[in-house]
């Protein structure tokens, strides 16, 4: 596989090794976490959700909402090119995959009844991503002068 961007993709070796069996899983054989079970499906604090295999910045907390579905869910990638969607047929549906498009590594689908402005709802495993939390002194207010 090629990747669009310098980003560095990990072997199989490395990854067997880094991941759980169950980011594994999700990421490599399109696998789907137990609803209710992930680590962000609940998850409120601010920061920045990337893609556990390679890193890229997918979707901002701002984008997040409570879906009802277990899953942790989105109405907007922080950039659309960063995310393949690509029809998927199995299981007897219709739906739509989306990928991470630097690495390839499986996140979930895209259903069209998402919340405005988009609605789209991106129905993401846990397992494919790692929250970066924005640090705190991002939200710091300046000092005052003294
Ligand atoms: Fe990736």
């Amino acid at each position: 596989m090629v990747a669009m961007t310098d980003a560095k993709i990990p072997t199989e070796e490395e990854l067997r090794e880094r991941l759980t069996p169950l980011q594994f899983e999700v990421t490599q054989h399109a696998g789907t976490e137990r609803a209710f079970s992930g680590e962000y499906w609940d998850n409120h604090d601010p920061g920045v959700y990337s893609c556990i295999v390679c890193g890229t910045p997918l979707f901002r907390s701002d984008a997040k909402f409570d879906s009802g579905t277990g899953w942790p869910s989105f109405w907007e990638a922080i950039d659309p090119a960063k995310v393949e969607l690509i029809e998927d047929r199995s299981h007897f549906m219709r739906r739509t995959e989306a990928r991470c498009a630097t690495c390839g590594a499986h996140l979930g689908h895209v259903f069209n009844d998402g919340p405005q402005p988009t609605g789209d709802r991106f129905c993401m495993n846990s397992a494919s991503l790692r929250l970066e939390p924005d640090s705190p002194a991002d939200d710091a207010e300046t000092p005052a002068e003294g």
